[in-house]
Order: structure tokens, then C-alpha cells, then sequence
């Protein structure tokens, strides 16, 4: 019987995928019709958005699976009107995509960079910067971006040093977990990138006391989530100068406020939540590759484990 599948994000995000999803899933060989609209009681599978219109899944008496376009599913994942199981995104686009976001902006601290970008008048003040191999970076996450991001930094020659919740083995780079492997990280990091997800465990993480490990001056780069950061204490380590420079794309309100204090301050870039972006053509392949298998009775890929919250 053919599938349906329903597509409920932004109505904007319908003309990339429509094609690609309606190619992948018949290059995988599955019998569905992709829709925008559709009788709850009649969906099979729902590609999903959290800023798109479902909220409830109640009425999607047969739904098998909910695949998330996203990676982070924060607003998803503690929904209890979901029974289904939850797919998230791994989509080689989006990692690439935050590969090069990771690797940029680290460099751009690594090199000063921010010393002559902008610069008119005449100024030859020489500051070498040092090797990659006498810096300190330290990735919190080590998923599916992160350790993506902690192997190119470590090609680079980079010393990385990567956090996660259970033990990691990614070649060049020194992997650590629990409370006293945080704080080994930390205290190291004179470059700093969060790549958490956002769970009751992990909001807040990089807190005052926290930051007040790190080494004088250090850099944070936030491509993870807003909420990782209490922003009142990173507004007060800008001030102090225990933090150096933040450059942030993930905000606990986005779009950021206008009258954010972040907004103002020389020390902080903002950029707009565009590390990383799933693209069409990789994710529909991702996403009929799960319609597939769960048709097949075939375990998911990417699955979330709703209890961790990730
Ligand atoms: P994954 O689920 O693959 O990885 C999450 C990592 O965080 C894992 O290494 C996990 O540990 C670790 N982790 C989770 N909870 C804890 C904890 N309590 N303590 C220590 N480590 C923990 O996610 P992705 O790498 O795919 O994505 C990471 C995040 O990036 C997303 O959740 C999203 O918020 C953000 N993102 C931002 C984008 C942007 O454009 N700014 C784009 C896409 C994603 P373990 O490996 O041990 O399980």
C-alpha cells in the first residue's frame, strides 16, 4: 500500500524539498506519496520542522515515524502527545557545512585575524601568531558535528582536546567525559566550541564558574545552542576579560533582540544561526532512506533516545 508522507515544515522549506524528497524516495524504491496536507488518521510518516504547524500528533492515529529535518530536536523530543519514534537529522551537508563553520571562525581567533580585517590607515604592527600545534582547542560534543569538527582541527594540527557524555576515540584528539574531564577541557581551552545538544543536562553548562577555569583571554565559539551559555555571566566574563572574544550563531531567543546586550559589545559576534543549514538533496536522501527501512521492518538510523533528551 503506498505510504504517505506528510511534509509539515515552513511552507518555504516545501519548494527545496518537494523534489528532492519525491526523487529520493523513489530512487530507495518506496511506495509513498509525499503531501502537504492530509487526513491525520491517513499519515504513515511525518517529515518534520519544529517551527512548522504540528505541535499535536494525537490525531496521527498510524503514524511509524516522525524524521526531524533538524539535528537539534529540543522542541520535539519532551513532546508527550509524541508516541512514535523520533529520527533525527545526520545529513553529510549539514556536517560539512559546520565543518568549515568550526574551522573558520577557530582560525579567524587562532590568527588574529580581527587585527587587520577593517584596517585603512598605515599600521605594521607584526604579531606572529603561534602554530596550530602550540593552541589549545577544546570541542564540547562529541556527535556527529563535533567530532567532525575536533577531527579537522586536529588535521589542521591543532591540540584538541573533545568532551561527550560517554568515551570517544577520534583520531589526533584527546577525548575525555564526566565532571573532572570537563574541567580538564576547560582549563585548557584557550579556544573553546560547543557542540551539545540542549537537554536538562546541558543548559547552562558554560556558567560562571565554569568560564572562570578557562584560561584568561580564552575564545568561545557557540554554534550548538543558546541556551548552553548563561549569557548574563558571559556578558560579565566579556567585562572582566576572563573571556576574550564569543562568537555566537545560537541564541535563547532568536532572532536575537535588538537590545540584546550581546549586540553592542566589540567583543561579541553574532552571527545569525547559520553555521550549518540540512540541504534538500543529501537529507531527502537521509530521510526516504529511513521510510525505506522502517517499511522494510528495518531498524531507523539516527534515532533519538527520547529519554537523554538527544
Ligand atoms: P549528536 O547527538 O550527534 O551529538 C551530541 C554530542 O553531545 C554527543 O557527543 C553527546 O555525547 C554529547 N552530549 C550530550 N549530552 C551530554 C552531556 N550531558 N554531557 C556531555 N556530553 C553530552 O548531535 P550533533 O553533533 O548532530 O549536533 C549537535 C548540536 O548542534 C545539535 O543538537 C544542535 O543543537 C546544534 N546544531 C546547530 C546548527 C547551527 O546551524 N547552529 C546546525 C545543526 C546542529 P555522546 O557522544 O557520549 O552521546
Amino acid at each position: 500500500m503506498t505510504a504517505t508522507v506528510l511534509f509539515a515544515a515552513r511552507p518555504e522549506a516545501w519548494e527545496s524539498y518537494r523534489d528532492p524528497l519525491r526523487r529520493a524516495l523513489a530512487e530507495a524504491g518506496v511506495d509513498a506519496r509525499v503531501v502537504t496536507d492530509a487526513a491525520p488518521e491517513t499519515v504513515d510518516y511525518i517529515v518534520y520542522a519544529p517551527n512548522g504547524p504540528v505541535r499535536d500528533f494525537s490525531a496521527f492515529t498510524r503514524l511509524r515515524a516522525v524524521l526531524n529535518l533538524w539535528a537539534g530536536v529540543e522542541d520535539v523530543v519532551g513532546n508527550p502527545t509524541l508516541k512514535a519514534p523520533l529520527a533525527r537529522m545526520v545529513d553529510g551537508g549539514l556536517t560539512q557545512g559546520m565543518v568549515e563553520y568550526v574551522t573558520g571562525h577557530v582560525l579567524r581567533h587562532h590568527l588574529g585575524m580581527d587585527r587587520y580585517i577593517g584596517r585603512t590607515a598605515p599600521h605594521w604592527d607584526r604579531a606572529i601568531p603561534p602554530l596550530a600545534s602550540d593552541r589549545h582547542v577544546g570541542v564540547l560534543g562529541l556527535g556527529e558535528l563535533g567530532a567532525a569538527a575536533a577531527r579537522a582541527l586536529a588535521r589542521l594540527g591543532f591540540r584538541v582536546a573533545g568532551w561527550a557524555r560517554r568515551a570517544h576515540d577520534i583520531e589526533g584528539v584527546e577525548t575525555t567525559s564526566g565532571a573532572a574531564g570537563l574541567e580538564r577541557v576547560l582549563a585548557r581551552s584557550e579556544i573553546l566550541v560547543l557542540l551539545l545538544p540542549l537537554t536538562r543536562e546541558t543548559e547552562g553548562i558554560l556558567n560562571a564558574e565554569r568560564m572562570a577555569l578557562m584560561p584568561r583571554g580564552a575564545v568561545v565559539i557557540n554554534p550548538g545552542r543558546g541556551a548552553l551559555i548563561d549569557d548574563d555571566a558571559l556578558v560579565a566574563a566579556l567585562r572582566s576579560g576572563r573571556i576574550g572574544h564569543a562568537t555566537l550563531d545560537v541564541f535563547r531567543v532568536e532572532p536575537l533582540p535588538p537590545d540584546h546586550p550581546f549586540w553592542n559589545n566589540p567583543r561579541v559576534t553574532v552571527t545569525p544561526h547559520v553555521a550549518s543549514e540540512t540541504r534538500p538533496e543529501t537529507a531527502a536522501r537521509v530521510i526516504a532512506e529511513n521510510i525505506r527501512r522502517a517499511e522494510a521492518g528495518e531498524p531507523l538510523l539516527h534515532l533519538v533516545d527520547r529519554a537523554a533528551g538527544y
